[in-house]
């Protein structure tokens, strides 16, 4: 790509959470380097959310883009409560005058098998992932509509929809997410509002202890470039999940098998049709919920 179709983000406002460290560094490292003015959240957590650990990547970053010649801000509100996620808007208001972009991507693990999740490790995993993605994009979303446009990312992963050994708390939470970013992309459309999502691969401290061998390739900086397009106001997709790799970025789509059919289910008739029901074999894409009771109205309407 020439300098001259450059993706510019000069005049734009973006709020990143969780941007003081890891993913979120790099997308606010990017954005900044395109002209945005970049509201740099992160509280400056313990990975696993229970403690403050006193540091200020928040403001370490934001030193960083000045000196580089780039406009940001620091701040430190937690994303999740609806009170203290308005903050984190209201910072990208009072210091720059507007909100363009929201990348949710703020994260804490609290991993564990089932039988040993407590309560308090499933809700707070929920609190930080799913509504703190809710909170900061609902505090953004009258502005967004406001002006008639807007673009949001959201951070989900391949365990929100394959599941991982566990990960119970973080699956939810990071499912919950595909279906957030699926229905405000519904929502939003009307009003020129784009919302999609990322199923990222990283070596970030979340993630060094796990990725073995392909650790040394998978610098945030690969994953950044996929926010900055889906951030930018040129971005023509809407209520996608892209997977965003060491420089791989694929489409992560719902599937539906053909199926099977009979007038007369019985448990027994659905037990021994099993592997027609899970035959891969001509599965469409499924898009839209009227796609599923088109499919539904053709088996139905073969049956005249
Ligand atoms: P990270 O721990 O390096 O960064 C997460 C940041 O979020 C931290 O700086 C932390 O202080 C901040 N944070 C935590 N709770 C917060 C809160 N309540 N309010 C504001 N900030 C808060 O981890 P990362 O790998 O950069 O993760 C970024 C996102 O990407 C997370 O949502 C994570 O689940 C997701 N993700 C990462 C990978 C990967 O391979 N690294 C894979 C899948 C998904």
């Amino acid at each position: 790509m020439t300098d001259n179709n450059e993706l510019r983000f000069d005049g734009a406002v973006a709020v990143i959470t969780g941007a003081g460290r890891g993913l979120g560094a790099a997308h606010a490292r990017l954005l900044a380097a395109r002209g945005a003015m970049v509201v740099v959240n992160d509280v400056g957590g313990s990975l696993d959310g229970s403690a403050d650990e006193g540091a200020s990547p928040a403001q370490e970053l934001v030193a960083e883009i000045t000196a580089a010649g780039g406009h940001a801000v620091a701040d430190h509100h937690d994303v999740s409560t609806p009170e203290s996620a308005a903050q984190i808007v209201q910072t990208a208001i009072d210091e720059f005058g507007r909100i363009d972009i929201v990348v949710n991507n703020a994260g804490i693990l609290r991993d564990k098998t089932f039988h040993q999740l407590d309560p308090a490790d499933m809700q707070k995993v929920l609190d930080v992932h799913l509504y703190g993605s809710a909170w900061v994009t609902r505090a953004a979303w009258p502005h967004l509509r406001e002006q008639n446009g807007g673009r949001v990312v959201m951070t989900t992963s391949v365990a929100g929809y394959l599941g991982n050994f566990g990960q119970a708390n973080y699956a939810s939470a990071k499912a919950g997410l595909i279906g957030l970013t699926k229905t405000l992309a519904i929502e939003g459309g009307r009003r020129n509002i784009k919302v999609n999502a990322i199923a990222p691969g990283a070596r970030t401290r979340m993630t060094e202890q796990v990725l073995g061998p392909l650790a040394d390739r998978l610098d945030p900086s690969f994953v950044s470039p996929v926010v900055a397009m889906l951030a930018h106001e040129s971005c023509p997709l809407n209520g996608e999940l892209l997977l965003a790799a060491g420089g791989r970025v694929a489409r992560v789509h719902s599937a539906q098998t053909r199926g099977w059919f009979d007038e007369a289910p019985t448990p027994e008739s659905v037990l021994a049709n099993v592997d027609t029901i899970l035959d891969p074999t001509d599965a469409p894409v499924v898009e839209a919920v009227e796609q599923e009771f088109a499919v539904l109205t053709d088996w139905l309407g073969s049956t005249d």
